[in-house]
């Protein structure tokens, strides 16, 4: 059958802009081209062969042929990764369906399928004879959350144009669910919330008006002491404050940002301003004072969880990936609801740095936590075992609690549909790489081609393909970071720090650049992120940049060093900077009356975008320098005005001078210092001078460059005990 009406993960009935399906939105290369297909390629096989081997795909095979009891394998929610693996499939089906993806597909359904239960329920961990009955441990069973992951992949094979197998299983179980949790069935919430979210999605994709009252009442219901206490607090899984009545995201992270995600939809289904507010108060909260750098969250290790307010340490930031990419998912949300640029600029922030690195170069490894200060090497982990989620500092294959690579992988197979929207008037780019849009606009339809070498270039064509002969609207976010800088080839007509418009009738053919500031930035924390207090990090367009010790000569760690911010020079996809090692042997208290900087050897190293490392084998990495610079040291040092000075700690850094929320301040670089590079914030009428440069080609060995602004920072996190649910 193939019915349905397409779509991408996110339909609400009303919104400022109208996200687009599969069938409007391709992307066409760059730097997420090479990452789609890496994961068509490469991950998507090695999700399905690992949970094959590790005996989660065959839990519903035995669940089938009543043989289940005594044989589940993994943990109590693994049907939840074969979901998300089925939602990958399904979205990347929608982007391509070459290959035998479509047959594999059908294989794995028709398995799950095969193990419903006659009422609708489905799950391998219980409800049988032998096995714990069915909702006797809502906190930590994870039962509605499975269902949630398994609604959600029925939502991607209707938004891809199939109402098959899969979305029939996904109406059985939301029906039984309603019978169980609806109004007249039991007042119970689920410890890990997920199902609210794919409710809503699923009432919007079929029409029934009673997932979207289930969803309401499990939204209101958490926070009123249905569960039982939980060993770290009722905030571990917000079951401690009613969700219209939190300030902040707080507790578990992926818990928290999927809740805000389900409380959003319901909020936007109903017109519940009062709702829709406290989501965008705990997003405002949590963005401004528990937010990493890479757009990481989480900086607690034991209980996954947010920290309080700027206890954002780099070198314990846990910054889990499914958190990362949960982030996404509500930023997203709040986007299509408000229209405003900042949730855009951390969706790119998150997809650039914390997201993008969790995958290895080749695909067959991933990270579970992304922190931002690797100290010691850490030890390659045993390829053909099951790692725990957090013990190494490299990439592994696969994880006893492996809620990330399932993750990335229906992430990487959906990530155009987050780049543009329409409205009836227009088309709104919000992300830049290479991509296509075609859009069905009042006027008629709009197609176009963005092409750039983002994120390692700042320039970005839009050429025009197809246009109605009537105006039309033609929006460009430009990005936070850029800082209201951007040049354009024409004059807007409409222009915001966060966006310019151009309206007016294009024809095909026409092209439209706009360039955004090149060159590598230093920033500065927060002063109450004390964890990186006399430290910078450096910046170059989206990415995130950090040293890693195989930049590093042979011997020195990247724990020693110091840098100095007035060197940094630009290299077109990194940078290079000078850094200091420490000299003398180690004190015996390393506690003194006066601040003690003993730098020694300089050298010059270059710094990578944070999504690369740990690419090239054990090593040590950091995002936060510590500052170079002191009276103690003997050497001169480069200023950013080209002087030779000595720089003396708080001065030469104009940016230091200010303690709270200090600006990042311009940076030499090999391409100048970018406010004078690009004078033309969007004021004025916006002619680049001279030409725009063409695209990039794609970045070398399809790796790239750093991150954005926006401003947060953060850090720190250590090694939990609990998954993703526990
Ligand atoms: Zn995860």
């Amino acid at each position: 059958m193939s019915s349905a009406r397409q779509g991408g993960p996110v339909q609400p009935s009303s919104s400022v802009w109208r996200a687009l399906g599969p069938d409007e939105i391709q992307v066409t290369g760059g730097l997420w081209g090479q990452r789609q297909r890496l994961n068509a390629d490469t991950i998507l096989r090695h999700c399905e062969t690992w949970m094959e081997r590790a005996g989660w795909t065959g839990n519903f095979d035995r669940a089938a042929a009543g043989t289940i009891v005594g044989g589940h394998s993994g943990i109590e929610f693994v049907d939840s990764e074969i979901y998300k693996l089925l939602e990958a499939m399904a979205w990347e089906l929608g982007r391509d369906r070459n290959g035998d993806l479509e047959a594999r597909y059908r294989a794995l359904t028709a398995r799950v399928a095969a193990a419903q239960e006659p009422d609708g329920y489905l799950h391998t961990s219980f409800g049988r004879p032998g096995q714990p009955p069915r909702y006797s441990d809502l906190e930590s069973g994870h039962e509605l959350y499975c269902f949630g992951h398994l609604l959600q992949a029925a939502v991607a094979r209707l938004r891809t144009g199939h109402d098959d197998l899969l979305p029939q299983v996904a109406r059985r179980l939301a029906d039984h669910v309603y019978d169980q949790f609806g109004p007249r069935g039991r007042a119970g919430v689920c410890g890990h919330p997920e199902i609210e979210m794919a409710l809503v999605e699923l009432a919007r994709a079929t029409g029934e008006d009673r997932y979207l009252e289930l969803a309401r009442l499990l939204v209101e219901r958490r926070g009123t002491g249905t569960l039982r206490g939980h060993p770290f607090g009722q905030e571990y899984f917000q079951d401690d404050v009613p969700v219209r009545a939190a300030v902040t995201l707080r507790g578990h992270a992926v818990r928290a940002l999927y809740l805000a995600s389900g409380a959003l939809d319901v909020a936007t289904e109903t017109s519940d301003d009062e709702l829709a507010a406290a989501v965008r108060r705990q997003w405002a909260n949590g963005v401004a004072r528990r937010t990493y750098i890479t757009g990481g969250v989480g900086s607690h290790h034991q209980d996954e969880a947010f920290g309080d307010d700027f206890e954002l340490p780099p070198d314990r930031a846990y910054a889990e990936t499914c958190a990362g990419i949960a982030s996404v998912m509500l930023s997203w949300r709040l986007l299509l609801a408000t229209g405003e640029d900042k949730y855009a600029d951390l969706i790119e922030r998150t997809l650039l740095n914390n997201v993008l690195a969790s995958p290895r170069a080749d695909g067959r490894a991933f990270f579970y936590a992304n922190t931002l200060h690797q100290r010691s090497p850490g030890m390659m982990p045993d390829e053909e075992r099951l790692s725990p989620r957090a013990e190494s500092g490299l990439r592994a294959p696969w994880f006893e609690v492996s809620c990330c690579p399932t993750n990335v992988a229906r992430i990487l197979a959906s990530v155009g549909l987050y780049f543009a929207t329409a409205s009836d008037s227009g088309v709104q780019l919000h992300q830049y790489g290479d991509y296509r849009v075609s859009a069905a606009l009042a006027a008629g339809k709009l197609t176009l081609q963005v092409a750039s070498a983002y994120p390692f270039g700042g320039t970005v064509s839009v050429k025009i393909i197809e246009a109605p002969a009537r105006e039309v609207t033609l929006r460009l976010r430009v990005p936070g970071w850029a800082r209201g800088s951007a040049a354009l080839s024409e004059t807007p007509t409409a222009r915001t720090p966060g966006h310019a418009e151009i309206r007016r009738v294009f024809r095909p053919g026409d092209s439209v650049d706009i360039a955004f500031p090149d060159g590598a930035r230093v920033t500065y924390a927060d002063s109450r992120i004390d964890a990186v207090q006399g430290m910078f990090a450096v910046e170059r367009g989206p990415l995130v940049l950090v040293i890693e010790s195989p930049d590093l000569p042979a011997g020195w760690s990247v724990n020693e060093v110091t840098a100095d911010p007035g060197s940094i020079t630009d290299d077109g996809h990194g940078a290079a900077i000078d850094v200091y090692r420490r000299s003398g042997a180690t004190d015996e208290w390393p506690y003194s009356p006066k601040p003690s900087r003993r730098e020694g050897e300089r050298t010059r190293a270059k710094l990578i975008p944070y999504h690369q490392w740990a690419n090239r084998g054990p090593g040590t990495m950091r995002a936060w320098l510590p500052l170079a610079g002191s009276r103690d040291r003997n050497e001169e040092t480069r200023s950013g005005d080209g002087k030779k000075q000595g720089l003396v700690p708080g001065e030469g850094h104009p940016a230091r001078a200010e303690p709270e929320r200090a600006q990042p301040a311009p940076v030499r670089s090999g391409h100048g210092d970018y406010p004078e590079r690009v004078p033309l914030t969007l004021p004025g009428s916006v002619a680049l001078p001279g030409k725009v440069q063409g695209p990039a080609a794609e970045p070398p060995s399809g790796e790239s460059s750093i991150g954005r602004s926006g401003g947060e920072l953060g850090t720190g996190a250590a090694r939990s005990t609990d998954g993703c649910g526990r």
